[in-house]
């Protein structure tokens, strides 16, 4: 899939400001905006990537401006954690989880921000 990431990106900094969190990586568009873990950090990590990549999928599908309208309402009706792109994205991120052999039952630990942008953070181990 063709993404492009956007290291020390001024938007996820701010991101990361309002949701006081040490990370965060947002997708706007088929770019991947990176606040706190650097590119070499976050490609390593393969379900953080493949959910992220997910949202890119999303963009794609539904088109720029009507997917960003599709995920604000979604979350306005659901809420974050349940808005249908996050649950999707949380899928693709633990499919690969499954192939590493590990065996806790947890679906990933990205979790989306809150933040009216498909915006997710990674709790520290
Ligand atoms: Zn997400």
């Amino acid at each position: 899939m063709h993404y492009k990431i956007v290291e020390k990106s001024l938007f996820a900094r701010i991101a990361r400001m309002v949701l006081k969190s040490s990370n965060v990586a947002m997708v706007i568009g088929n770019k991947i905006h990176l606040s706190g873990v650097d590119k070499h950090t976050f490609e390593r990590d393969e379900g953080w990537l493949a959910h992220e990549l997910c949202h890119i999928r999303q963009f794609q599908e539904h088109g720029y401006f009507r997917f960003l309208w599709l995920y604000l309402k979604e979350s306005y009706n659901v809420g974050y954690y349940n808005n249908k792109y996050e649950v999707e994205a949380r899928e693709a991120g633990s499919k690969h989880k499954r192939h590493q052999a590990a065996t806790k039952k947890e679906t990933g630990n990205v979790k989306p921000s809150g933040l009216p942008l498909p915006s997710d953070v990674k709790k520290e181990v």
